[in-house]
């Protein structure tokens, strides 16, 4: 499985000007060639190389290597769509391959720039060392805020899949991040402090409406989305762990499923675009595929408003957003909760959840399940 790694350069102060400045070039290059391209419908690399390439390395300054991959840069977007003309913002992207990027170890990079070769240091995390050998030599340089990193391409094996025999069924909300059907609420109380906080800031800071708190406004929304990222990671990372040591699947929804599914208020819009529940599906996925743990989505029709035990389905199961009480036979428990169980028996079709098995993974925060 391909992994994106994304290692952070150290350059000086003379180095961060050489990024920029090869930065800049190589996407004005870019523009450059992709305007050529557009106006005479040239599409393929080898036609456009010969059109652009002279011009690219005496115009914007481009070492060979640099200006033959914006050449292909550029045909490589318009092969996904050639039917307007397309920018390239000058502090986009700069594609590097092993030609014009080679790791010195686990601390250092050589890239090729504008201003010849240069060395620049780099840090990596635990995370990234171990997979550090696996790197399949293609790099993408890219700028956040002031930082610069580096997007590594990595091929990681994946662990043979075992046979499950049981299911683990997740359930993500706004509310309650990631709720399984062990009974584990996944949403820890520092999250839901972390984001009163957050939204609070925000509030102010909206009502501010000055330029000085609009920047703040976009830092606090780049710790925000860090934090988030590193809470998935965490979540992700503690149900491939469990679903392992069980032997179990992990089930969730289909995709498509769960902004439909989630009645938002007005209050809650903000949070419901920036959680990320697409993230959080995406590290459990790769994550499961990466330990063998099988991966199962169901469909999310009614997992909410359905009954586990007597499969009833009604709107009024559900009288609140964090309560689910059956009409028909009665049982109650926390809206959440109960959605997990239904995404479990629908993955395991062959293991009908009796009450039973309900009790059996009463845990404090699902306490109130008995009716
Ligand atoms: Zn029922």
């Amino acid at each position: 499985m391909y992994l994106t790694l994304m290692v952070k350069l150290l350059p000086d102060a003379e180095q961060r000007k050489t990024l920029i400045d090869t930065m800049h070039r190589f996407n004005k290059a870019c523009d450059f060639a992709s305007v050529i391209a557009f106006r005479d419908s040239v599409f393929s690399k080898v036609a456009l190389q010969q059109i652009v390439y002279c011009d690219i390395r005496r115009e914007f300054g481009l070492p060979a290597q640099l200006a033959i991959r914006a050449i292909s840069r550029v045909v490589e977007s318009y092969r996904a769509d050639d039917t307007h003309l397309h920018h390239f913002r000058e502090d986009s992207a700069v594609v590097y391959d092993q030609r014009i990027l080679s790791f010195k170890g686990i601390d250092r990079v050589s890239m090729n720039t504008c201003s010849g070769r240069i060395k620049v240091p780099v840090i990596m995390g635990d995370y990234q060392k171990q997979r550090f050998e696996r790197v399949k030599g293609q790099a993408d340089l890219v700028r956040k805020g002031d930082d610069f990193y580096l997007a590594v391409v990595v091929d990681v094996p994946e662990a043979p899949q075992y046979t499950h025999t049981e299911v683990i069924g997740v359930d993500m909300g706004i509310e309650n991040v990631a709720t399984a059907s062990t009974g584990v609420n996944h949403t820890g109380a520092k999250v839901k402090e972390v984001r009163r906080k957050h939204g609070e800031l925000r509030k102010n800071l909206q009502s501010a409406g000055t330029r000085s708190a609009h920047r703040h406004l976009v830092k606090l929304s780049g710790r925000e989305s860090r934090f988030m990222r590193d809470v998935n990671h965490v979540i992700s990372k503690q149900l491939v762990a469990d679903a392992k040591g069980t032997s179990s699947a992990i089930a969730v929804e289909e995709l498509n499923g769960i902004r439909k599914r989630t009645t938002v208020r007005k209050a809650q819009r903000r949070d419901h675009s920036s959680w990320a529940f697409g993230q959080l599906r995406q590290f459990i996925e790769y994550k499961a595929a990466l330990a063998g743990v099988p991966f199962l989505a169901v469909d999310p029709r009614n997992t909410s408003r359905e009954c586990p035990v007597c499969h009833h389905i009604d709107k009024k199961n559900r009288p609140t957003r964090d309560n689910f009480r059956c009409v028909s036979c009665g049982l109650a428990g926390p809206a959440d909760y109960i959605a997990s169980l239904n995404i479990r028996s629908r993955a395991a079709v062959n293991q009908p959840i009796e009450r039973d098995v309900i009790l059996d993974h009463l845990v404090p925060p699902c306490s109130s399940l008995l009716s």
